[in-house]
């Protein structure tokens, strides 16, 4: 008897309004513009020293995003003991990150953002590119995608498929790491349903953000579009068919996967020493984040049958002599 009453008294104070939030108000509490300062001045310090690929910096880079993937207990993602993609025979120098969100059902989503930027100037006062916007921007999106995510998994709402959340390394040397992805993929490219990646989120005018995924894209798009219903952001789709293999998305929409590159327009500081923490807008970057996660749990719950894969013929490897 005493239990029962208990239970009712608790039941009584466990949902006083009646309705559970919806996925937006929590991806809303979550992705704040704050959040999204605090994370993005981190990465972009001075003491990353621009994180240039193949650096101790760029390691430096890799072991914040590490520690952040880490605390968020996602699961490893480029083998089971390790986050750590190879891009060239030297597994230690610059590798790309990968980590997981499991889901049940079939396909994956790819979450993305470069982490690489450039080697510090020969000489100035200013040496160091802090790349804030470029692209410590779209990592911290990146990371916060995943935070809302498994948010919305406490909360009941779990996404249907497997989230990958890939920070790609050697972007600026010429997308180097998602070159080396799409040719050793982690999961068949053909059950990817699509590729959500941030370059540059975080300057420009307010609540305006550009998509280009081309015809390739168009079902990553269709997801947005939807989910901008709730968000309500300006989306400036497909103006730029010129920004289409300028980032990660190109090599995946090269093999037919659906990508789509988010990414405001060039801007004063871009590629300069002075893309610095304190000139970009978090809000636009929080509220682009805030797009890609509920785009993405809407994607993973659509159907979705997995593509064939085209092949190339490969040449057999000719037998060793001896
Ligand atoms: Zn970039």
């Amino acid at each position: 008897m005493k239990t029962g009453l208990v239970l009712l008294s608790l039941a009584a104070f466990a949902a006083p309004c009646g309705d559970a939030p919806k996925p937006i108000e929590i991806i809303r509490a979550v992705i704040t513009a704050d959040a999204m300062r605090a994370a993005v001045a981190e990465l972009s310090s001075d003491e990353m020293g621009g994180r240039f690929y193949r650096s101790p910096f760029a390691e430096k880079a890799a072991k914040w995003i590490e520690a952040r993937f880490d605390a968020l207990a996602l699961a490893k993602g480029a083998t089971k003991e390790s986050y750590r993609q190879a891009i060239d025979k030297n597994v230690e120098s610059g590798p790309n990150l990968i980590a997981t969100l499991a889901g049940s059902g079939t396909g994956y989503i790819i979450v993305s953002a470069h982490y690489d930027h450039l080697r510090p100037k020969r000489t100035g006062e200013d040496r160091i590119y802090n790349g804030a916007d470029d692209n410590a921007s779209g990592v911290c999106g990146m990371l916060a995608v995943a935070q809302a995510l498994k948010e919305l998994i406490a909360k009941g709402e779990a996404p249907s498929c497997t989230i990958l959340f890939v920070a790609f390394n050697g972007e600026e040397a010429g997308l180097l790491g998602s070159r080396a992805f799409v040719k050793s993929p982690t999961v068949p490219l053909g059950e990817i349903r699509g590729v959500f990646n941030m370059d540059m989120i975080s300057r420009g005018p307010p609540r305006e953000i550009f998509i280009d995924g081309g015809p390739i894209g168009a079902p990553v798009v269709e997801a947005l579009k939807v989910a901008n219903e709730t968000i309500g952001m300006k989306l400036r789709l497909n103006e730029h068919p010129d920004w289409l293999d300028r980032s990660d998305q190109g090599p995946f929409l090269a093999k037919k996967v659906p990508a789509v590159l988010f990414s405001v327009e060039d801007h004063a500081d871009y590629h300069k020493v002075s893309d610095e923490v304190a000139k970009i807008d978090p809000a636009l970057a929080a509220e682009t984040a805030q797009l890609v996660a509920l785009a993405a749990l809407n994607l993973s719950k659509a159907p979705f049958t997995a593509r064939v894969e085209v092949v190339p013929a490969v040449p057999a490897v000719p037998a060793v002599d001896h």
